[in-house]
């Protein structure tokens, strides 16, 4: 039994790459290609040295002692909100833009929810030279302002997406629309382990440098690499596929993932794909997705952009189907009073997705003894105008 992808590209029976012709030659090659390139020591070199000098890792793995002291166990945060643009993303795209580097394309296309994976590939396109645009949501580019003025700050075009509920779904529409217009020159850089197969185990091996230093870091820390928990939000997925992929096989170590429950899993206001949804195809690959009876997509609803998504990667559909991965789910309101708690009691404030993965500690009964990994995938700082508007006393 194993977790990881197979060589049709499936993980079970997820998985696949269902694409238009127009861009079978692009997503032909990469499928042969894209373990090769990664492992050219020449590549490995480029990708190591610009995570240390540039992003800054190793990111720090930080004991939390009055948040293990309020919901039991021993709480670690995997401290992916320190790095360069300030969240897990970059770790992914600066993968992607060195392969794309390397395969000789020239302009780089992206979707984005929250506006992390924009800023994160705007970054990487300002850094190595290369034309970036970016597609996002009308209503994303009004809830993460921020975001969206770095991004043209760095250099790329932001093009609103208004089709749908304006999220990051229509903008990961347009972002393939615009692909099968100019498939010869274009890299697309898909910013979770969603999409066509080998987009969702290559992002998985970018993201996977997380838990490959969990691994060493714990250790130094407690004497054994394994957790009892690893713990993360999950949008399409892949700050969750970083912090398990060194983990899949350590059956002792329980994979526990949040999704956004929205308003509440029954309110027909939520993105919990996990609980609501079905096998059907979306964005090039089969997975669990949101969907009517006859196969329309539903509009998913999140407060936070980075998680309101109707699909999750192949991955984790698999690893829920397979019952080696746990969901639990936060609403809106658990994941605000989650952000504001740590904010408070630990100094650290998390992206609103983050705090989905915190939201669920205190469901989970943990023992004083277990350990607890969580992925903190990014910072708040985009989220200061939500947080202001939801937040009883600041203003
Ligand atoms: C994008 C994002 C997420 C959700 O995406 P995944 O692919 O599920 O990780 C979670 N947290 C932060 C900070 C993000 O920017």
């Amino acid at each position: 039994m194993t977790y990881q992808v197979d060589t049709n590209g499936f993980y079970g029976k997820f998985g696949g790459a269902f694409i238009p012709e127009m861009l079978y030659s692009n997503i032909d090659y990469l499928q042969k290609n894209y373990r090769q390139i990664a492992e050219l020591d020449n590549f490995k070199k480029d990708f190591d040295d610009l995570l240390r000098d540039y992003v800054g890792r190793p990111s720090p793995l930080y004991f939390a002692p009055r948040l293990s002291q309020k919901y039991g166990g021993k709480i670690y945060l995997k401290r992916e909100d320190l790095n360069h643009t300030g969240s897990h993303k970059i770790n992914n795209t600066i993968g992607q833009i060195l392969l794309a580097k390397h395969i000789g394309k020239t302009r780089i296309i992206a979707e984005t929810g929250a506006g992390q994976h924009g800023v994160a590939t705007a970054t990487v396109c300002a850094l190595m030279g290369m034309e970036c645009l970016v597609y996002m949501g009308a209503h994303d580019i009004k809830r993460q302002a921020p975001n969206v003025a770095r991004m043209k700050m760095l250099g790329a075009t932001v093009i609103p997406a208004t089709s749908g509920s304006q999220t990051l779904k229509d903008a990961t529409n347009e972002a393939i629309r615009d692909w099968i217009n100019h498939p010869e020159e274009t890299h697309y850089i898909i910013g979770s382990v969603v999409g066509p197969h080998p987009y969702p185990d290559m992002v998985a091996r970018f993201q996977s440098v997380i838990s490959e230093e969990v691994r060493w870091q714990l250790k130094e820390k407690t004497g054994s690499e394994l957790p009892d928990y690893v713990v993360a939000c999950v949008g399409g997925g892949s700050n969750a596929a970083g912090i398990i992929y060194h983990y899949l096989d350590d059956p002792s170590v329980k994979i526990v993932l949040s999704e956004a429950a929205g308003k509440g899993i029954e309110s027909g206001e939520s993105a919990a794909t996990s609980v609501l949804g079905s096998i059907g195809v979306i964005h090039g690959s089969k997975t669990m997705l949101m969907q009517t009876e006859d196969g329309q997509i539903i509009e998913p609803y999140s407060l936070s952009a980075g998680l309101d998504y109707p699909g999750i990667g192949p991955m984790h559909a698999h690893l829920i189907d397979t019952g080696r991965a746990q969901v639990y789910s936060a609403t809106d309101q658990e994941a605000l009073d989650a952000a504001y708690e740590l904010s408070a009691i630990e100094g650290i404030i998390p992206a609103l997705e983050t705090a989905h993965g915190l939201a669920i500690l205190g469901k989970m009964d943990l023992k004083s003894e277990e350990v607890v990994v969580i992925n903190l995938s990014g910072r708040g700082d985009k989220d200061l105008a939500t947080f202001i508007e939801n937040h009883p006393d600041i203003d």
